[in-house]
């Protein structure tokens, strides 16, 4: 089985690039933020606070999280639930980071992952694909880009789907996730020996697109 990692932090263009990257060489793309950010709306929705870990260990066995892929589109499922565009808050990703902090949410989520990558060839993205998840993939790449490109990246992404966007608050909650995702216990956001770098924030979509794209197709022949 082939697996490519996109490892990287929040806004440096790796899901949009992941699902094109994967329609183009035929792999299962498999956002693996959309998980956490489906737990973390099930905390909100169940009022609990998602950085509170005994809180949403007690939820874990309620909780079924679903994937499909629909037409070459990921879609996550609470139950019978297509939350897939729920998700895509800032509340919601904040929540996300906040229960990728859990190790129960953590080890909840390394067995759906793995499972995944063990039937299909996939291209997972996430924070700790080549480093915790999938450590002898085909491919590693590491994609980053400076916060502030990240933040007009977000608001960007945000004001196209109708929603109210603030720069600067979009700006503090990305710097604010960085933090968290680097300086948390388990599966921390840090690059592997092994990855490629990719700095995007002078590149266009397609730039980047057609430099992966070059780099997998080498190593897989
Ligand atoms: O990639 P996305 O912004 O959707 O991820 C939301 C949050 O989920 C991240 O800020 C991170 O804290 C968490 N996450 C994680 N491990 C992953 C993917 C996402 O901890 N593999």
């Amino acid at each position: 089985m082939v697996s490519v990692a996109i490892d990287g932090p929040a806004g440096a263009g790796k899901s949009t690039l992941a699902r094109r990257l994967a329609a183009e060489l035929g792999y299962i793309y498999v956002d693996t933020g959309a998980m956490y950010r489906a737990i973390g709306l099930y905390a909100l929705r169940a009022g609990k606070d998602p950085k509170d870990n005994a809180a949403v260990d007690a939820l874990l066995p309620e909780i079924e999280l679903r994937l499909a892929s629909i037409a070459g589109e990921q879609h996550i499922y609470l139950k019978d639930e297509d939350v897939s565009t729920a998700i895509r808050t800032e509340a919601a990703g904040m929540a996300a980071s906040a229960v990728g902090a859990n190790p129960a949410v953590r080890a909840f989520l390394l067995d759906l992952q793995r499972s995944m990558a063990k039937k299909q060839d996939v291209l997972m993205d996430g924070r700790d694909i080549g480093t915790v998840v999938l450590p002898k993939a085909t491919v590693k790449f590491f994609l980053t880009a400076s916060p502030e490109v990240r933040a007009k990246r977000r608001c960007d992404e945000l004001s196209a789907k109708g929603q109210k966007v603030d720069y600067n608050k979009v700006l503090k909650d990305i710097q604010q996730r960085d933090y968290q995702d680097t300086h948390r216990e388990i599966a921390p956001l840090k690059m592997s020996r092994d990855s490629i770098k990719v700095d995007t924030s002078d590149m266009t979509i397609e730039e980047v697109l057609e430099k992966l794209k070059e780099i997998v197709v080498q190593k897989v022949g």
